[in-house]
């Protein structure tokens, strides 16, 4: 028994002190971002009427830099639904109105008959978001108000997203309708009503509805503001803002607190009346919503809370009612962190605070083609923050980039360094000539999205992932590897859905590898029909076209017709002309390829930097004749230099890898294409292969392709094998920016990063701006170049200082740093 009692005295002791620990790490949390720029807001934190907890940090005003107090007036945003539902609850109380009255009861215009007043409350109107309806109809100088919106709807009349009560979605305009519903029946101003019933009587003096065709406000009024290049810049109220319900009461924490503390007692409505706001509403199946009259309700009879975020704004208020506590963050600013920090801490949850790091002294090449600029670069995270003359905050971790280049991580449009990340998660043969992200599923062949998602779980990487679906793969699995003919329908069918799942997925869209064997048999239909699944999907399609030697104007030709007939982004991937008598001809392809774009299909290319390719010596067979004698000469005269083309890889005999063909025809006292036959016969044996590194294009044609304004780099490298796994990025900015001067370095960093997010059809990268990803890359372009050869493919690059994938190093000076901070990168 006595230890029952001493357990009784001694529990809300603990719970004292633990909460005086909290509100402690609340504050230091907040101090500490308010010193980063990631707060700038006020807080209360009350229990039972008695405020535990109240703080106000920073400025009221960018423009006089005033500072804020507890008494300063936010613009609430969703925050100041509660107020148009507990007005709703008043007039119902006053009998004026019923909650299952049809809305149009009250606004005859209205041009829903079956909506009615719970369901505007409760978001199960089926309403569509009025942004998207005003956006297309309004004039640009016009502000929108609840008298033009309703008008606009009586005149559209939208689509209901669902029918009434059927389902449940947030919609902004169930609370605009709300607000003319509650000023026709009071017949007076939300305002005014708000304070006559509300504000006046319970004494929040500094709370108020406000809109923009008010000409005055009160001097309490807090401004909504950002950082741009570490200045507070105001980013306030727009055109929309001359509509209310949905948003713009403003008021403040202290007088926030005197509305919650009012909801525990009966003087505005009843308890019975107010019970119901904070219950989830019901469908007409009788599911809960988890949302009541204004009020988000996670923990029925416990917890009942409402964001609210708006231009400038950021909000939160949330309610333990069980415990009679209350959390509230009102933020001028564009970060939510504070909110979800704060909450967090109250709630007992492990917290990780957000790290800043600054990048200064570089010369900024943001991706877009701008000119370079001096700057300095703040990350915060994974992601870019701030550009601009930036200083440090209190122990700041600061890298000084003494004057280079920091230029958006490279992506690689075109890689196959994915199948060695086993080996080399690190992916040094990439990250140390600045590519940050590489796109696999190249040629036709891919790996399920699943199975990449799960390894890079498993062996987490350094580099960013993102994969196109291949078209061999799908049919090998469709066609069980009979895959030297057409496909039948059903196969097709089946590739379908393979695809399209994969899409759903995050896959870029359709790769094909049309030379290869696995493919070339297929019908330009098959590809069509496949390209068609990755158009509805929002995907891409890319292609190692049918021939880049023989039948190469064919080849353009057939993947332009894709584009047309698919009505989908088409690439050329890793464009060349490999044929002795076509050189010279880039000018007229690129021709036939501008003409395209003229008529409305959006092709584009990618391109490595070298005179050789790597493949199969089987690719030297366009007809597939892989004894003919013939077509060996022909391919000796045509298509490559046998005196400089190497066996790479030669296993039916290892001592002749790294021969020329030309070498390997002398042992054997053959010709050269005798020397060919040989190598085709010995590495198409049981178990046995072979791969060519076989020089074949000019150097005119490359430069001409890599100039064209909608051609990005790509290295369609691996981890060992062709210099340009290790050195395509490095040596196009050595040799062709700064040696050739082929094009200005800001153009060449475009075609490395921007243009390749635009080709391959992802958001968020390829940038250096504010919100996006901190994929960077740090670079001397006086000394960048690549050093990799064929005797030598692993040699690093020189000139790559640091790399950041994700806001992380992982690359400095020759060395990689481990750090695996790589993502899979959906489709946008
Ligand atoms: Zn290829």
């Amino acid at each position: 028994m006595k230890k029952f009692v001493f357990l009784l005295l001694f529990i809300p002791l603990v719970t004292f002190a633990q909460q005086a620990q909290k509100i402690a790490r609340i504050d230091s949390v907040l101090t500490y971002l308010y010193q980063r720029q990631l707060f700038n807001g006020t807080v209360l934190i009350g229990e039972k009427g008695k405020v535990l907890y109240k703080k106000a940090f920073g400025i009221s005003d960018p423009r006089t830099g005033a500072s804020l107090t507890t008494a300063s007036a936010f613009n609430l945003g969703s925050v100041s639904k509660q107020f148009f539902t507990m007005m709703i609850m008043i007039l119902k109380e006053q009998g004026k109105l019923k909650y299952d009255d049809p809305v149009q009861q009250y606004l005859p215009q209205f041009p829903y008959s079956n909506i009615t007043i719970r369901q505007l409350m409760n978001h199960t109107s089926g309403l569509p978001e009025y942004f998207d309806i005003a956006l297309g109809d309004m004039n640009l100088l016009d502000t929108l108000t609840n008298e033009s919106m309703l008008a606009l709807l009586a005149v559209k009349k939208p689509d209901l997203v669902f029918q009434p009560g059927e389902q449940w979605q947030y919609s902004n305009t169930n609370y605009t309708t709300l607000a003319s519903v509650l000023e026709k029946v009071s017949g007076t101003t939300a305002d005014a009503f708000f304070q006559q019933y509300i504000a006046g009587p319970l004494g929040m003096k500094d709370t108020y509805i406000y809109d923009l065709t008010m000409r005055s406000y009160p001097s309490s009024r807090v401004f909504g503001f950002e950082y741009q290049k570490g200045v507070p810049v105001l980013n306030d109220l727009v055109r929309f803002d001359g509509i209310v319900g949905d948003g713009n009461v403003y008021s403040t924490v202290e007088d926030l607190y005197i509305w919650d503390q009012a909801l525990y007692k009966e003087k505005l409505v009843s308890k019975a009346t107010f019970e119901e706001a904070i219950t989830s509403g019901k469908l007409n199946n009788g599911e809960l919503t988890k949302y009541g009259f204004g009020w988000f309700v996670p923990e029925p009879g416990k917890k009942v809370s409402h964001t609210g975020g708006w231009v400038g704004f950021r909000n939160e208020i949330t309610r333990y009612i069980d415990r009679n506590q209350t959390l509230i963050v009102l933020t001028n600013g564009t970060d939510a962190s504070a909110i979800y920090l704060a909450k967090r801490i109250w709630e007992d949850k492990a917290i990780t605070l957000p790290v800043t790091h600054l990048i200064t002294n570089v010369n900024v090449i943001d991706g877009t083609g701008l000119a370079a600029f001096p700057a300095s670069v703040r990350i915060v995270d994974d992601r870019i923050r701030d550009i601009g003359p930036l200083t440090p905050f209190v122990n700041e971790e600061v890298t000084d980039g003494q004057g280079k280049i920091l230029a958006p991580g490279f992506i690689d449009s075109h890689s196959h360094h994915g199948s060695g990340l086993d080996d080399d998660p690190s992916a040094l043969a990439a990250t140390s000539q600045g590519i940050t992200m590489i796109v696999i599923g190249q040629d036709g062949s891919s790996d399920p999205i699943d199975s990449i998602r799960a390894s890079i779980q498993r062996h987490p990487v350094s580099i960013n992932l993102a994969t196109y679906t291949g078209q061999s793969t799908l049919r090998e699995a469709a066609m069980k590897d009979d895959v030297l003919r057409k496909a039948t329908v059903a196969e097709i069918d089946s590739m379908k859905v393979v695809l399209a799942r994969e899409l759903d997925n995050g896959s870029l869209g359709l790769s094909t590898g049309l030379e290869y064997e696995a493919a070339f048999y297929s019908s330009p239909e098959e590809v069509v029909e496949l390209a068609k699944v990755a158009a509805e999907k929002g995907g891409r399609y890319i292609s190692h076209i049918r021939s880049e030697d023989v039948s190469l104007d064919e080849a353009i030709a057939e993947t332009i017709e894709i584009g047309r007939q698919a009505d989908i982004p088409v690439q050329i991937s890793h464009i060349k002309i490999a044929m002795r008598s076509k050189w010279g001809s880039s000018d007229r392809i690129l021709r036939q390829m501008e003409q395209a774009r003229l008529d409305g299909i959006n092709i584009t290319a990618d391109i490595y930097p070298y005179t050789m390719w790597n493949s199969t010596p089987r690719v030297l067979f366009p007809k597939k004749d892989f004894e003919s004698l013939a077509s060996a000469e022909f391919a000796t005269r045509e298509l490559f230099d046998p005196a400089a083309s190497v066996m790479v890889r030669y296993t039916p005999n290892p001592e002749w890898q790294g021969k020329t063909v030309s070498a390997i025809a002398a042992i054997n006292h053959e010709t050269p294409a005798q020397a060919l036959l040989r190598i085709i016969r010995e590495t198409a044996m049981p178990g046995q292969g072979g791969t060519i590194v076989a020089t074949s294009m000019s150097e005119t044609d490359i430069s001409h392709f890599l100039k064209w304004p909608y051609t990005n780099v790509c290295s369609d490298g691996a981890m060992s094998g062709h210099p340009r796994g290790h050195g395509a990025f490095t040596r196009v900015l050595g040799r062709y920016v700064r040696e050739q001067h082929l094009m200005s370095l800001e153009t060449a960093i475009q075609k490395m990063t921007s243009l390749t997010a635009e080709n391959i059809g992802i958001q968020g990268r390829g940038m250096i701006a504010p919100g996006y990803f901190a994929d960077l890359v740090l670079f001397d372009p006086e000394t960048v170049i690549d050093n990799a050869t064929i005797e030598n493919p692993l040699a690093l690059s020189t000139g790559i200082n640091y790399v950041w994938v994700n806001g992380k190093l992982v690359y400095s000076d020759q060395k990689a740093v481990k750090n695996f901070p790589g993502q899979f990168v959906e489709r946008r």
